[in-house]
């Protein structure tokens, strides 16, 4: 009676012969098989023919036999051919008075659902819902593994993509929610179509993925992942009858035995990443290995031959009217095309070179090839009023000759001394403080303007400003990206009071989204740049960019005209005919093929 009220739990027995002798109510419901049409049937009918074939049923009750219980944890078969996950035991029934076995007793229950709950939490645990590929989490144990196995054995190489979608606020922001999660899923079987069968493709979060790499040669290896990718996504991807077209800046980071977590390797593909976006995006920047940073020396030497070598290069900023959104200039900022190394940034050379005197070298040969460059798209029929931005470091602005140069390379090159802009730190000021204000009088009395770089972060600038007549402040992209806090956006608004009772304009840089730059804008700052408007150019892409900007007559040489020294010249954003703005910044970029 007790055996047949267990109805949740199919309880049978079985002989010595594999035949089934009782079969209870819990079996009937379990199985779906009536007791008539089992009892006398073989209990390894009740197993998958796979399991049969590979002698699992007598195995189980050979070892029931040998150690007087064995478990059960297998797929077993129901009447109408479907399988579910069983759990357990098979015993020896009982012994006769020779100690013999005389049968088994079997014990199943129905599993399938509380397994398929379990599985589903850990899925849930390591995987992301929207594309079903690893998560963070996961990624970051498979990571750990590889730099177990690399600190076992060097030879173990494994790399990190970092990888994020270009523009994807934008897309958000002018798709909405749907499309963006369409574009995320979508992009994800496009990595995942990418990597090898040994790779791990993660999403790490908003629209940030990574993929490791395992078992590669060296960064060729890595780098052609990449251009897998890359190709890939030059394809635009259909979402509800519209094409949205996506690129993905990428940055790689080698896998090392110096490594301990996997936070680490992920955050210098991070910023190799980041060093992607900045180069102007879909692209893919390898973080300098160890053996590379170590080379400082090696670097110092190669600075030496920079340029015979005619390694250096210019970026072109673009520089905007926030008002308006229509271009005002450009900053030029030099690139090094280092042989072995790859593109350097500033920051990775110019420090080194103004140990010694190089950096005098350096800044000369950029004060040269800006001018001839602004003087070339002059010539080629850009705006005539195109003013170019020059970063002069303390060492050359105070040296004797300077001045003197900056003349010839005006005179070589052609180009207007008004549309020639020269920015040194405020810290490059206050270290030649006996002589500075003479100098940035020289400078603007040739009619060039004298902005200073990153104001706020140095010291004294408001004693600086007392002695120094200068152009331009230019708010350092640091105090940009606090603007959403109530103490960044009071620095920035003080800073605003201050230029307009000094009669200098303000350019903001690093701006990296739109209430950034409406913020700025509603401040009354004028100009900005900074990735949200475009990132460092090439040559021939600044001059397309300028080329399809209808940009305003005047340039950043309204800002003299603050001073009444260039009364004539047209005033902030008198724009001929404006561009449409952000919004069509955006069009532009993400719905055009
Ligand atoms: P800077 O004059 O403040 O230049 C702006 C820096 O911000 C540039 O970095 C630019 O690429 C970066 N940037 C642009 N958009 C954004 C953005 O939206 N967010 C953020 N966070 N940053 C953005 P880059 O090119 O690496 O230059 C770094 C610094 O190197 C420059 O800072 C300048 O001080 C110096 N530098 C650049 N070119 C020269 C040069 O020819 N001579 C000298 N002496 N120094 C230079
Ligand atoms: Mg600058």
């Amino acid at each position: 009676l007790l055996v047949e009220s267990v109805s949740d739990f199919a309880i049978l027995s079985i002989d010595l012969g594999g035949k089934i002798t009782s079969w209870n109510s819990g079996a009937q419901k379990v199985f779906g098989y009536a007791q008539s049409e089992m009892i006398g049937g073989e209990f390894s009918g009740l197993y998958c023919a796979e399991d049969v074939a590979g002698g699992l049923p007598s195995n189980q009750l050979g070892k029931a036999a040998l150690y007087g219980s064995s478990s059960i944890e297998s797929w077993l078969m129901r009447k109408d051919g479907s399988r579910f996950l069983a759990s357990g035991k098979l015993t020896q029934l009982k012994r006769d008075a020779a100690g013999d076995v005389r049968g088994f007793v079997s014990i199943v229950h129905d599993t399938t659902a509380q397994h398929a709950t379990t599985e589903e939490l850990r899925r849930r645990a390591q995987f992301d819902e929207l594309t079903e590929l690893p998560n963070r989490r996961t990624f970051y144990e498979h990571v750990q593994r590889a730099i177990g196995s690399m600190k076992r054995r060097s030879a173990n190489l494994f790399a990190i993509l970092f990888i994020d979608l270009d523009h994807f606020k934008e897309v958000n922001d002018a798709y909405g929610h749907l499309v963006a999660d369409q574009l995320l899923a979508a992009t994800a079987r496009r990595f995942e179509h990418c990597a090898r069968a040994e790779d791990i493709v993660a999403r790490i979060g908003g629209d940030e993925f990574a993929i490791l790499l395992n078992g590669i040669t060296d960064v060729a290896d890595a780098r052609e992942a990449a251009d897998r990718i890359a190709i890939q996504m030059r394809q635009p991807v259909a979402i509800g009858g519209q094409d949205v077209n996506a690129t993905v800046s990428v940055g790689i980071a080698m896998g090392s035995p110096a490594y301990e977590r996997p936070e680490d390797v992920l955050r210098d593909a991070d910023t190799a990443m980041y060093s992607a976006k900045l180069h102007g995006r879909a692209r893919a920047v390898v973080f300098p290995g160890a053996d590379e940073r170590d080379g400082s020396d090696d670097l110092a030497e190669d600075l030496l031959h920079v340029l015979e070598r005619n390694e250096l290069r210019l970026a072109y900023q673009p520089i905007l009217r926030l008002r308006d959104s229509t271009l005002a200039g450009f900053e030029a900022l030099v690139r090094w095309r280092h042989a072995r190394r790859g593109v350097l940034l500033p920051a990775e050379f110019v420090p080194k070179a103004e140990e010694s005197d190089l950096i005098v070298a350096v800044d000369r040969w950029v004060l040269g090839e800006a001018c001839r460059q602004l003087a070339s798209w002059q010539r080629s029929g850009l705006d005539p009023h195109l003013q170019m931005s020059v970063n002069v470091s303390g060492k050359e602005f105070s040296r004797p000759g300077f001045l003197t140069d900056l003349q010839c390379s005006l005179a070589a090159s052609g180009s207007a001394a008004r549309c020639l802009r020269i920015e040194v730190t405020e810290g490059a000021v206050m270290e030649h403080a006996q002589i500075a204000s003479g100098i940035v009088a020289a400078i603007r009395a040739l009619g060039v303007s004298l902005d200073i770089d990153g104001f706020g972060t140095g010291f004294s600038g408001l004693g600086m400003l007392q002695n120094v007549a200068v152009d331009a402040l230019k708010i350092d992209s640091t105090f940009v990206s606090q603007l959403n806090s109530h103490r960044g956006a009071q620095i920035v608004e003080t800073v605003m009071v201050l230029a307009q009772k000094l009669h200098v304009a303000v350019i903001a840089e690093g701006i990296e989204t739109a209430e950034q730059a409406g913020r700025l804008s509603s401040l009354g700052c004028t100009f900005g740049q900074g990735l949200f408007f475009s990132a460092p150019l090439n040559a021939d892409a600044a001059a397309r960019f300028a080329a399809s900007s209808s940009y305003a007559a005047g340039g950043l040489a309204g800002v003299r005209s603050m001073h009444g020294r260039k009364a004539k010249e047209p005033g902030f954003g008198e724009s001929g005919d404006s561009r449409a703005g952000i919004a069509q910044l955006v069009e532009q970029r993400f719905c055009k093929p």
